[in-house]
């Protein structure tokens, strides 16, 4: 990293501290100069008393050192434990704001991005870094220390500046302590760069362990685990291999720190042989005369605080150096940009909802793939039609609907609105035309009604329609507080636990409450109950209205009530037409299925 980076992340890091975390950061900075200062205060005024006591002055003056002293200590030490719980007090907001900042990114960022492997493990490895204290928690350390540290050296440079200019001490001894100063402070340099330079390598080369560490973690505390580890007995296998892998990791640890130590040594020592150095130059000019034994105390403690100051200057500065590496990574990662954001025109809202769709030579690769999952895809559909699309597992269906509610943009081709590309629309804006219902579809812990609704405010009778409309109807009454109920038990013990099927209808029911004029729906009765399924496909046309519908599935029997029909395979769409049209077509790979889907049915 060039000096010019390093100072622009540190300055990224100021301005966002003092943006983000203002309060934490100033009280950091008072507390910091307060405590370190005040530590000052005895060694000054022990001298004037020493010196006061030699010169024989009334007890009087003694006393009024001695009750200053005290009297500024005991304030400070106040205000610094006032100041230390302020600031202990915004340290949790910092944390808060930390993890709302991940949050807030993870909503934001492009979809694409949040399934790109390489993003995940940037997250896992900065949030690994952020747990283990190092980016903004050490910045701000880092900040801490090196105020206090400028306070310590202004403040003994202050007490000090005399002894520099003493006649008693030879000019080569004064030489001889800044030589000293300056070689512990280079010494310090290199242990500090070596020592940062092992701490980097080792979390590099522990990013894999620890996202496994945590996805081991995640698994255990997920209760539908609990099942399948002892249903196949992976108890032991878990056990031990985990176990095997931390040994590796702790092993590593060691050596590490061992090699740590090593190199801290020589400092250390320095240091010491350092002090006993100012001590003796110090002794030597109070036996030739011509300084106060109180200056003596007083320079003995300020000119080894000075040096000890300085060397951790220099160290703290070259750990913020080191730290630079891992802040840069952390900003990195909340500048991923989100390129679905570039669009500005708006959808027009037409009561006539006459929306027309279509894909233009249409390819896409996943990223980081190099296998293409929909490859010239050309397909046109208009308002109120319903299409089906159909084929095997892995033949780019639900590619299709990501790629038509923007979740990613083509590789190639485009896709248009009413003959508009849709990249150019608002995001936002675009999404809004749209009620999707995912295979994998969450729902969060909150109360039935917002779920539904999707948001904090709901109308009651249109949330208890949807419900119906999905077939969720006789559960609905038999909820002890109907769409007041909380899912799940997470955040109320009195809430409900529902089925796959269950949840299922749940999401076509938030689906049909957004009332978008687009529906879509990829295999929305994967999880129901064959009764259930029939009723959803019998009451498709209720169910959807006027909207304009595309419906995935694999069963073919579910798609006889659409319009059209088209059949993907290996990313391509092979066939479209009616059912009727398309069985007719009996070397076709409809026929194909069909009859194989006939027949699963007849035998069973
Ligand atoms: P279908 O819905 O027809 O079962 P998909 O559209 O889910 O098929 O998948 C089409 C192809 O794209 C498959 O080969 C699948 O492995 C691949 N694929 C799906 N999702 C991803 C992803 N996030 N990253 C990489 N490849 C993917």
């Amino acid at each position: 990293m060039t000096a010019r980076e390093h100072l622009r992340i540190f300055r990224r890091g100021a301005e966002y501290s003092l943006r983000v975390n203002r309060k934490y950061t100033v009280l950091l900075m008072a507390n910091a100069v307060l405590s370190s200062v005040t530590g000052y205060v005895p060694i000054y005024f022990s001298a004037r008393v020493i010196d006061a006591l030699i010169a024989g002055a009334p007890v009087r003056t003694v006393l009024f050192y001695a009750a200053l002293t005290v009297g500024i200590v005991f304030a400070a030490n106040l205000l610094c434990t006032y100041l230390a719980c302020e600031k202990e007090a915004a340290r949790k907001g910092v944390w808060r704001n930390e993890e709302w900042s991940y949050s807030e990114k993870a909503m934001g960022m492009a979809y694409e991005s949040m399934e790109d492997p390489e993003v995940d493990r940037l997250r896992y490895r900065i949030r690994r870094e952020s747990q283990i204290g190092q980016n903004l928690f050490l910045f701000y350390q880092h900040i801490e220390r090196l105020t206090c540290q400028a306070a310590r050296i202004a403040a003994s440079l202050a007490l000090t500046a005399s002894f520099f200019t003493l006649p008693s001490v030879p000019l080569g001894l004064k030489l001889a302590i800044g030589a000293g100063v300056a070689a512990a402070m280079l010494l310090q340099t290199l242990a500090t760069q070596k020592i940062n330079g092992l701490d980097r390598d080792f979390n590099a080369s522990s990013v894999e362990i620890n996202i496994l560490f945590e996805h081991f973690d995640d698994y255990i505390a997920h209760y539908g685990a609990g099942k399948d580890v002892r249903l196949y007995g992976m108890g032991g296998f878990l056990r031990d291999f985990l176990l095997s892998a931390d040994r590796e990791y702790w092993e590593r640890d060691l050596k590490v720190s061992c090699r740590k130590a090593l190199w801290t040594l020589p400092a250390a020592v320095l240091n010491i042989g350092l002090k006993f150095g100012v001590y003796a130059v110090l002794l030597y000019a109070a036996m030739r005369g011509g300084v106060t034994a109180g200056s003596i105390a007083k320079y003995v403690t300020c000119v080894m605080l000075l040096a000890e100051a300085l060397v951790r200057m220099t160290e703290t500065l070259q750990e913020a150096l080191d730290n630079n590496h891992y802040l840069k990574r952390y900003f990195s990662y909340f500048d991923i940009p989100n390129r679905m954001y570039q669009g500005s025109l708006t959808v027009e809202k037409r009561d006539d909802n006459e929306y027309e769709v279509e894909f233009r030579n249409v390819s896409f690769r996943y990223p980081g793939t190099k296998v293409y999952a929909l490859k010239d895809v050309s397909l046109k559909f208009q308002v109120g039609e319903r299409l089906a699309i159909v084929g095997m597992n892995g033949s780019g269906k639900t590619t299709f609907i990501k790629l038509l509610c923007r979740l990613y943009d083509p590789t190639e081709g485009e896709i248009l609105l009413n003959g508009v590309n849709i990249q150019k629309y608002d995001y936002d804006e675009y999404m809004s035309i749209f009620s999707v219902v995912f295979q994998d579809f969450s729902l969060f812990a909150l109360k039935l009604g917002e779920v539904v609704a999707a948001g904090r405010e709901f109308e009651e009778a249109r949330v208890r329609e949807c419900l119906e409309k999905a077939n969720f109807g006789q559960r609905l009454a038999a909820l002890p507080k109907g769409v007041h109920t909380y899912l799940y038990k997470s955040y109320d013990p009195e809430g409900v636990e529902i089925s796959g099927g269950e949840g299922q209808k749940i999401a076509l029911a938030r689906a049909l409450y957004k009332d978008a004029p687009f529906i879509l729906l990829d295999e929305p009765t994967a999880a129901l109950d064959p009764v259930s399924e029939y009723e959803v496909y019998s009451n498709f046309n209720r169910i959807s209205g006027e909207k304009t519908a595309v419906y995935i599935s694999h069963r073919l029997a579910s798609c006889r009530f659409c319009d059209r029909i088209a059949v993907f395979h290996r990313g391509r769409i092979i066939q479209q037409g009616s059912h009727e049209e398309l069985l007719a077509d009996r070397a076709g790979k409809y026929c194909e299925l069909w009859n194989a889907q006939a027949q699963y049915y007849i035998t069973s």
